[in-house]
């Protein structure tokens, strides 16, 4: 019953790519990863299930238990990472670079180095009497689709009382996110001779009214929903990316928008698609131009586990820091609806990821494995917690 020492596992994961990326030719496989994770935890005496994803080949998640019995605490992660720059980079994005207290590599901070951590805590019970079980789940696609959690969420195999995603939070417990959906509008005019108006119907000119109406609804959104806990206390709603037509003297016939909005707990991202879509038509009609509305990916859902629930106060008693939200997404929503109380904590600082030299201070880990030492011990070993 041994596993590599955290330093190591940390530079193997580092090794395996496992991009994901909606861009296909950037897409890769999480297999390696996951296959070092079940060998590992298989060492330890935890019972590990491969979960391929349907219609996804190369692509798995991984369910590892010790103990048995109902309820117990999940450790989750993600196991890709976000595509890279090369040229960007001082270190091989692949190669776990050690300097000035900083271990450097591709997934470092966001998030493979904390799937180490959480495995050197749970060796520290593989040969005690768990009164509730202890899991450890490694998710595939998070950067891109959330496939990984959603086929989770999906399948309803995965059970628990309590879940930690160990993304990088400072190690502040977090308790609440944004919901996310992107969007994109296209409008449908006919092409004519700009010398009269009439020979076609401006897509350009729609737009102007669809823009309008957005930001009259963005507005209200800002009226009904604040919540103060979050630095941007109002959803958000921003207009990213406008293509429409292609020359001064023709009428536009084709106009797109593309726009992300950012729910706050408590919304629901069908709803406010469906106002949407009663709004636009509207527009449509007014204007006479055809209005469409498609998602440009599946909708996260905002995130909330109520302040005062025990794996927060737990975490916050722990870590001596009180929670707080974050401006990012996470697969909380997906354990959530698996009836989870969930809580993101985690090694490193979100400012570090999704950039070149990306890396994890070093200290970050000891701390973590005390932490999440801690909470095995009173959520799985005893009922100091329940
Ligand atoms: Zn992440």
């Amino acid at each position: 019953m041994a596993v590599p020492k955290v330093l190591d596992m940390l530079a193997t994961l580092i090794g395996e790519p496992s991009v994901s990326c909606t861009n296909a030719a950037l897409d890769q496989s999480n297999l390696g990863v996951i296959n070092h994770l079940a060998n590992w935890l298989d060492e330890l005496g935890f019972a590990t299930e491969v979960m391929p994803l349907p219609d996804k080949p190369g692509k798995a998640n991984l369910i590892a238990r010790l103990g048995g019995g109902q309820g117990g605490l999940v450790l989750a992660g993600h196991t890709d990472t976000v595509p890279f720059d090369d040229t960007r980079w001082s270190h091989d994005p692949f190669e776990m670079t050690e300097r000035d207290g900083r271990f450097y590599g591709l997934g470092s901070c966001d998030m493979k180095g904390f799937f180490p951590l959480a495995i050197a805590a749970a060796a520290q019970f593989v040969d005690k009497p768990l009164q509730s079980p202890l899991t450890v789940v490694a998710t595939s696609d998070e950067e891109s689709s959330m496939a990984g959690a959603r086929y989770l969420a999906e399948c309803g195999r995965l059970q628990a009382d309590y879940a930690i995603i160990g993304e990088p939070t400072r190690a502040i417990p977090v308790y609440a996110h944004k919901g996310f959906m992107t969007l994109c509008i296209t409008l449908q005019g006919a092409s004519g001779h700009s010398s009269n108006p009439d020979l076609g119907r401006n897509a350009l000119d729609a737009m102007h009214s669809v823009m309008s109406e957005l930001l009259t609804y963005r507005s209200q959104l800002a009226q009904q929903y604040v919540n103060v806990a979050f630095d941007v206390s109002v959803p958000t709603m921003n207009l990213g990316c406008l293509r429409a037509g292609d020359n001064p003297n023709r009428i536009c016939a084709d106009a797109e928008l593309q726009i992300d909005l950012r729910l706050l707990p408590g919304m629901d991202s069908d709803e406010v698609l469906d106002e949407l879509r009663i709004r636009l038509r509207r527009v449509a009609e007014s204007q006479g131009t055809p209005i469409d509305i498609t998602a440009l990916s599946t909708p996260v859902p905002p995130f909330e586990t109520p302040v005062d629930c025990s794996l927060v106060r737990t975490l916050e008693e722990l870590s001596g820091h009180s929670a707080g939200t974050v401006a990012f997404g996470t697969e909380g929503p997906f354990l959530q609806q698996l009836g989870m109380e969930t809580v993101v904590f985690g090694p490193g600082d979100i400012d570090q990821a999704h950039q070149p030299d990306e890396y994890l201070s070093a200290d970050q880990l000891q701390p973590t494995i005390d932490t999440l030492s801690e909470v095995i011990a009173r959520y799985c070993l005893d009922s100091r917690a329940t």
